[in-house]
């Protein structure tokens, strides 16, 4: 099945275009390739450049979203909702209309009320945003069973350099009440946690307990309750590629996570989680060769959560 999903992107390969806004990401070789498939056993099955690290970007927005929801609960939709935005990943004009609270926590404004949270929790004692980055990294490698994983600091201290819209999504959100840490701490985390690093390998192994209703098959470490990973998933499902989101469900149909970086995570429930990543991207910043290869992954498996 891996050999058809090759044959149908080599063509395309190298196609797309590359995230320039955070001048780091530009320089990434637009042909890379990879896939890695985890299989419920702790099989792997990869293809092409699928040990090669890449930046995750909004992809890490789907493990603060389950560690946020593990620290605070459900007070957590208190300050960010659950609907599509069908705008932009970085748009702001929602949020004066619906008074500084975010459409969902997968666009940039309702990840930063995220991690405003996971600030709030686990930085109370501390001046800086470390200890919350700490514990988003060790969740990582935890999942991932590979303590090599690390925060590419160039690309965080690019991201913070050029990061002019996500300052004004949450000094917005300030004024409106919805943050509860000061804008620099809060993006300090954010800014971080987008430039882990991940392989496809380690992306789709870390993941594999939203396949299984929030529980690691591999290891058996309950991350989240099956109650919870099944609404991450409705989540993901309806919100995570932005305004391609509806495109997404209707082409692959799978829950699945795209970041600027070219990479995806999809989750088959029950089967396994994919990993993808090629650096070029569509008009709205996901992988273009990237969902091409899901697309034909799902037509060979069957996976589609539609049947
Ligand atoms: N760090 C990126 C930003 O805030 C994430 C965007 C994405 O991957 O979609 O702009």
């Amino acid at each position: 099945m891996l050999n058809a999903v090759e044959q149908a992107v080599a063509p395309e390969i190298g196609t797309g275009k590359v995230a320039d806004y955070i001048p780091a990401l530009a320089s990434v070789d637009p042909r890379k390739f990879g896939l890695a498939v985890a299989l419920s056993d702790g099989r792997m099955e990869t293809l092409g450049d699928s040990d090669e690290a890449f930046s995750m970007q909004s992809i890490s927005k789907i493990f603060t979203l389950s560690l946020a929801l593990k620290a605070v609960g459900d007070r957590l939709w208190d300050r960010v909702g659950r609907e599509p935005s069908g705008s932009p990943f970085n748009s702001i004009v929602q949020l004066e209309n619906e008074q500084g609270i975010p459409r969902n926590p997968l666009i940039n404004a309702g990840a930063i009320v995220t991690t405003d949270h996971l600030v709030e929790h686990y930085c109370a004692d501390s001046d800086g945003a470390e200890p919350a980055v700490v514990e988003l990294l060790t969740m990582l490698r935890r999942l991932a069973q590979d303590d090599t994983i690390q925060i590419d600091s160039a690309v965080a201290l690019s991201e913070a350099e050029s990061g002019s819209r996500n300052r004004a999504l949450a000094h917005f959100m300030a004024a409106f009440g919805n943050m509860a840490n000061p804008v620099e701490k809060t993006l300090a985390a954010y800014f971080r946690h987008c430039a882990v690093a991940v392989t496809c390998r380690q992306l789709a192994r870390a993941a594999l307990f939203l396949a299984h209703g929030g529980r690691d098959p591999v290891t058996g470490e309950q991350v989240v309750t099956r109650q919870r990973c099944r609404r991450i998933l409705a989540v993901m499902m309806s919100s995570g590629h932005y305004d391609n989101s509806g495109d997404f469900a209707y082409r692959i149909g799978l829950p699945g996570k795209s970041g600027v970086g070219g990479g995806i995570l999809a989750v088959a429930p029950g089967q396994g989680t994919i990993a993808v990543w090629s650096p070029g991207l569509n008009r709205a910043g996901t992988s273009r060769v990237g969902s091409l290869a899901l697309g034909e992954l799902v037509r060979q498996t069957g996976w589609s959560v539609f049947g």
